[in-house]
């Protein structure tokens, strides 16, 4: 088992926070509070804490860059980002019109690391899913609901039903996600903001095999090589990690707070269970107690390289639930 990376990034304030200013004090390795009342009763400590004038592409080229060559190598990698809503998780991972996010870079970045595996031949497949009130939904084809996640001896753990399409530019699969976003579910709370209530999971599957077109008797000496290798990558970004009871919620609301709450509240014992090695001693490890870490399963346990990116929101206002996102963080770390 790789030591899971916990990176924090911290939105720079927008308009309306900046008059109070950020109680936050930032090194590019820990994060602590400096005003109220618990100030400076806790240094948080990370693989790296990015700071309000961060871009994606350092945050990519911290970690997530080496996970993306080796998820063309072979292995499986998960890159997940969590926090509360409007802490800046979507513009982590697909970006905005000023900067690429994570998923965009990352897909280019696949591309071009299959091209330097010359003797290989690949094949890549994408899906894009939606987990709504721990109902999964296919958002490359909408009308693909209640998709339920199976077992089976020749599959492993897959979802059944979900739609796969394969692959062969960077242009295409950009184009996947935008459709597929549009199918995205997207509720309003009292916080007067658009937020997502939904996780979303990103996957490529990366298949390639040894085009064999060497020397037989030199191929046997090459015991790197192996002859059909299949990875998972996958990008998730989280719903937002915020308590239900901050919202003002009911009904609805509060059905899809419970619901992600327990979720995150499983990742986290799942992430907990993975850093302390619990699982190579044989230990239970609690992926079935939510959709997410069922579907996960394949790709988080083993060899699988891991990247949490928690974003936090540095508004004085906030402070509870950063502190939240931050504990979620080290529990991970
Ligand atoms: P979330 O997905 O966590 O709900 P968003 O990614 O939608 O949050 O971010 C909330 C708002 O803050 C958006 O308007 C977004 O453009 C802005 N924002 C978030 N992170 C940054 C950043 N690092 N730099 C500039 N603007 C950001
Ligand atoms: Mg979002």
């Amino acid at each position: 088992m790789e030591k899971i990376l916990v990176s924090i990034r911290v939105r720079p304030l927008n308009k309306q926070e900046a008059s109070k200013g950020m109680p936050w004090k930032l090194t590019p390795n820990t994060i602590n509070l400096t005003a109220g009342p618990s100030a400076s009763a806790q240094t948080y400590t990370f693989d790296r804490v990015f700071g309000t004038d961060s871009k994606t592409r350092d945050i990519y080229e911290a970690h997530t860059k080496k996970i993306i060559s080796s998820t063309v190598r072979g292995f499986n990698g998960t890159i997940f980002a969590y926090g509360q809503t409007s802490s800046g998780k979507t513009y982590t991972m697909r970006g905005s019109q000023d900067e690429p996010g994570i998923i965009p870079i990352a897909i280019q970045d696949v591309f071009r690391n299959i091209e330097a595996e010359s003797n290989r031949e690949f094949l890549l497949r994408v899906s894009y899913m939606e987990i709504y009130n721990e109902e999964i939904k296919d958002l490359l084809a909408p009308e693909n609901r209640k998709l339920q996640v199976h077992e089976s001896a020749e599959r492993g753990i897959f979802v059944a039903g979900l739609r796969e399409e394969i692959v062969v530019s960077p242009e295409q699969v950009l184009q996947l996600m935008d459709a597929g976003e549009a199918h995205r579910h997207i509720g309003e709370t009292n916080m007067n903001v658009h937020s997502s209530r939904s996780h979303t999971i990103f996957r490529m599957v990366i298949e390639s095999r040894d085009r064999g077109e060497d020397d037989p008797c030199e191929r046997d000496s090459l015991q790197t090589s192996d002859p059909v290798r299949v990875s998972h990558l996958n990008l998730v970004d989280l719903a937002g990690s915020e308590r239900v009871n901050k919202t003002g919620a009911e009904g609805t609301r509060l059905k899809e707070g419970t619901h992600i709450n327990k979720s995150l509240m499983t990742l986290g014992n799942v992430i907990n269970k993975l850093s302390e090695g619990i699982e190579k001693q044989g230990g239970h490890v609690p992926y079935r107690d939510s959709k997410l870490t069922r579907i996960l399963q394949p790709a988080l346990g083993g060899n699988a390289k891991t990247l949490i990116i928690c974003n936090i929101t540095p508004a004085m206002i906030h402070v509870d639930e950063t502190r939240g996102t931050l504990q979620f963080a080290s529990r991970a770390n």
